[in-house]
C-alpha cells in the first residue's frame, strides 16, 4: 500500500532570512527525518505561485533551483527514497486540475479569503492569478492526496478550502479525491513540526519579514557574517536591566534567546537559565551574535558545497515519477466532469 503524503512547499525566493530559515526551512528538514519510511514526502517549489505578486521574472528559473540548494544546505536528505523534490510548473496537471477546479469554487469564497485582502488591499490593480492561487493551492494537495499539509498559520484557510472543495467534487462525483485532513488535526501536525516565529530585530512586535522599511532587523542568509554581527549587536532590547524570557514583555531579548537555543541547539530553558536575571545585556548579545556568525558561516559552506548534479538528478527523477502520479488523479477528474471516458 502507499505511504499517506505529507505535502510542503516554499516559494522560491532571492532573499531568504532567519525567520524562513528556522520557520520553515529547518521544520521540514526535522519532518522529514521525522517521518520519512512512515509517510511520502512532496517537497515542491511553487513557482506558478511565485508571480501572483509581482517579481523579477529573470531570476525565477535560477531561485527555483536555489530555493532546493538551501534545503540540502539545511540537511534535507535527497537520497530519500521516500521524498520527491519538484518544480510545480514541471508538473502540467497542477494547472489543469486548477482550471477544473475552478468551476466548482465560488468567487465568495475566495474574496474571503484573508491572503487575497491582505495582499490585494491598497493596490490599484490586483491579478486573477492573485485571487485564484488558493485554487491552484487545492489542486497542489488534491493531486496527490495529501493528508497533511503543514503550513505557516497565514496559509491554513487555504488548506481549509482545499478540503472544501474536495468534499464538494466528492459530493457530486463520488470518491475522487482523498481528502486532506481538517483544520484542527492540521494545526496539531503543524505544531508538531515546532515552527518558531522569529522577530525583526529592530521592531520584535513584526515578524522578521522582506517586507519591513528596513534591512537592519532582518539576517538575509545571505548576509555578510560581520554585518549580521551588527545587527545583532545592535538588536532592540528593553531596558528593564535584567534579561528574562517573556515574549509579552520583552519581545526583543526574548527573540534573541530564540535565535541563540535554535542555533546553537541548545535547549531554551538552558538559554534561559544561563542569562535569566544577568544585567550585562552586552555580554548576551555578543554570544548570541557568535552563534549567528557561526551559523551563517557554516550555512554558506554547505550551500557551496551542494552538488548540482546530485540534486539536478533528483529533480528530473522525482519529476518524472509525481507526473505520473498526479496525471492518474488528474485522469479521475476529468473523467468525473466528463472531459474522457
Ligand atoms: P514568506 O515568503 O514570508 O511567506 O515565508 C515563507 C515561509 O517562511 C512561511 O512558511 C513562513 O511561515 C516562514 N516564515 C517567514 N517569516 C518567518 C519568521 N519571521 N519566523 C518564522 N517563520 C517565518
Amino acid at each position: 500500500m502507499s505511504k499517506p503524503v505529507i505535502l510542503t512547499g516554499l516559494r522560491a525566493n532571492n532573499q531568504l532570512h532567519l525567520g524562513n530559515y528556522l520557520g520553515a526551512l529547518l521544520p521540514i528538514v526535522k519532518l522529514q527525518k521525522q517521518y520519512a519510511g512512515q509517510y511520502q514526502i512532496n517537497l515542491f517549489v511553487p513557482d506558478l505561485h511565485s508571480f501572483t505578486t509581482p517579481i523579477d521574472h529573470s531570476k525565477l528559473y535560477e531561485q527555483s533551483l536555489n530555493n532546493i540548494r538551501l534545503f540540502i544546505a539545511a540537511g534535507l536528505d535527497i537520497k530519500d527514497q521516500d521524498t520527491y523534490i519538484y518544480r510545480q510548473s514541471f508538473v502540467p496537471a497542477h494547472s489543469e486540475l486548477t482550471v477544473i477546479l475552478n468551476s466548482f469554487t465560488y468567487m465568495g469564497e475566495l474574496s474571503r479569503m484573508t491572503q487575497f485582502k491582505e495582499k490585494g488591499s491598497g493596490q490599484s490593480s490586483v491579478s486573477v492569478g492573485l485571487f485564484d492561487y488558493p485554487v491552484l493551492m487545492a489542486a497542489d494537495i488534491l493531486l496527490y492526496g495529501a493528508k497533511y499539509v503543514p503550513v505557516g498559520a497565514d496559509q491554513t484557510q487555504h488548506v481549509e478550502l482545499a478540503r472544501d472543495i474536495a468534499i464538494r467534487f466528492n459530493n457530486k462525483f463520488g470518491d475522487i479525491f482523498v481528502l486532506p485532513e481538517a483544520e484542527k488535526q492540521q494545526i496539531e501536525f503543524a505544531h508538531s513540526t515546532n515552527r518558531l516565529r522569529i522577530k525583526d530585530l529592530q521592531d520584535p512586535s513584526k515578524k522578521m519579514s522582506k517586507s519591513a522599511g528596513s534591512d537592519k532587523g532582518i539576517i538575509f542568509l545571505g548576509d555578510d557574517p560581520e554585518v549580521a554581527r551588527k545587527k545583532i549587536l545592535s538588536a532592540t532590547t528593553d531596558s528593564f536591566g535584567e534579561i528574562a524570557y517573556d515574549h509579552e514583555t520583552r519581545p526583543g531579548i526574548s527573540n534573541l534567546m530564540d535565535i541563540l537555543s535554535a542555533l546553537s541547539g541548545t535547549p531554551l530553558a538552558d538559554v534561559q537559565q544561563k542569562y535569566q536575571g544577568l544585567s550585562q545585556y552586552g555580554e548576551f548579545k555578543k554570544d548570541v551574535a557568535d552563534a549567528v556568525v557561526n551559523f551563517l558561516k557554516d550555512f554558506n559552506n554547505k550551500l557551496q558545497a551542494v552538488d548540482d548534479q546530485l540534486c539536478l538528478d533528483k529533480i528530473s527523477q522525482s519529476e518524472k515519477e509525481v507526473n505520473q502520479l498526479a496525471n492518474q488523479t488528474l485522469a479521475k477528474a476529468q473523467k468525473a466532469v466528463g472531459l474522457r471516458q
